[in-house]
């Protein structure tokens, strides 16, 4: 078996677990497998286990990576940092944006959505643990931000998004757990919002046991990333 097969296997499994332990079942938490600074090869592989939804940061590096599994039926979800110049790109070849934090980032990326793809499904980023050098809309802000993107035609907004601060212990859940009220709140006023997109390598059982559906999973799956090596 190779690494990346045990590696997904363990994660899924982990998924699993937190998922019982926090009295829900596994199959409301979806992993993403983010495969940023991977090659081809080691999506190729992930996929070969079951793993049908990646996530990439670099439009440039995703987008060649695309192309040369285009043989497969993979979805794709961009979760960097967005660009506008990179708007058009990421509007025709993702299904999902995670990073969604500027109303006009949103209407770019309604207008460039190609005309028969469906609508492009949308996450806000929030800035969940006030920190000033992170991206995402301060947790006030979400609302107004929500009601922006709900007018245009060709995104559907699914969730709200976070990256929080490191911690551990007894503190780490409490960010995921504020996401959760934050959505519970915007359903409470009229959105239909269905995914928390929260949890990475260090911390998805937290984010599972807060509400997290949508674990994102780099380093676990696919081991250390060098920076150097990527184009
Ligand atoms: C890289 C990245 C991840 C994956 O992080 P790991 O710690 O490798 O699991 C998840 N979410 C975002 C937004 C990322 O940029």
């Amino acid at each position: 078996m190779t690494t990346i097969t045990s590696n997904w296997q363990a994660v899924h499994a982990a998924i699993a677990a937190a998922a019982r332990a926090a009295g829900r079942d596994p199959a409301t938490v979806d992993l993403l497998a983010v495969s940023k600074t991977f090659p081809a090869s080691a999506v190729r592989e992930a996929y070969a286990v079951g793993q049908r939804a990646f996530g990439e940061n670099y439009v440039q590096e995703a987008v060649e990576k695309m192309a040369e599994l285009a043989d497969l039926p993979i979805e794709w979800h961009f979760i960097g940092p967005i660009q506008s110049n990179k708007t058009r790109s990421i509007a025709e070849h993702f299904a999902w944006v995670h990073g969604v934090d500027r109303p006009k980032i949103a209407a770019r990326l309604s207008e460039q959505r190609p005309a028969g793809l469906p609508p492009l499904n949308i996450c806000l980023q929030v800035n969940i643990s006030g920190e000033d050098s992170k991206s995402g809309v301060r947790p006030g802000e979400v609302e107004a931000l929500a009601q922006a993107i709900a007018g245009l035609p060709n995104l559907r907004l699914r969730g709200l998004m976070a990256i929080p601060a490191p911690a551990s212990g007894e503190t780490e859940r409490a960010p995921f757990a504020r996401m959760r009220e934050l959505q519970q709140q915007l359903n409470a006023h009229g959105f239909r919002l269905d995914t928390l997109s929260m949890g990475m390598s260090h911390d998805f059982a937290a984010a599972i046991h807060e509400g997290a559906t949508l674990v994102r999973v780099g380093t676990a799956i696919f081991g250390p990333r060098n920076y150097g090596e990527t184009t």
